[in-house]
């Protein structure tokens, strides 16, 4: 069964405060998934572990946030979604130049937000 437990998400963030991309891999059929799960949304098994991943893909889009979504939040940030080489997309913030469309990227992580999370952040 699917869930979105937010409690599931903790090999993420745990892989994030080490600065390592963790995903989630079926031992079953390789399916790969970043989103936390229970089940595989490639064959239903419960066979997803997570595991540490090359943080590196390819950028498949990107904005420029310039109204932020709340007052403790810094205006004047990229996002962008890259399709990570083990499959999965992953959002992530970008340094200050947005990179291009194609460009590969790899994947770090910043220092401790307000709530403590260490976000992705897309190096060129
Ligand atoms: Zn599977």
């Amino acid at each position: 069964m699917t869930t979105t437990d937010p409690t599931e998400e903790h090999p993420f963030w745990e892989g994030a405060a080490r600065g390592v991309l963790r995903i989630q891999h079926c031992a079953d059929c390789g399916h790969t998934t970043l989103l936390a799960r229970g089940t595989c949304p490639s064959c239903l098994a419960e066979s997803l572990a997570w595991v540490d991943t090359d943080p590196v893909g390819v950028v498949e889009s990107t904005t420029r946030i310039d109204r932020p979504p709340s007052a403790s939040v810094s205006a004047g940030y990229g996002l962008a979604v890259v399709r990570l080489d083990a499959g999965p997309c992953i959002l992530t913030r970008t340094t200050e130049e947005l990179p291009a469309i194609g460009q590969r990227v790899r994947i770090g992580f910043s220092a401790a937000s307000a709530n403590g999370r260490h976000l992705p952040v897309a190096h060129a």
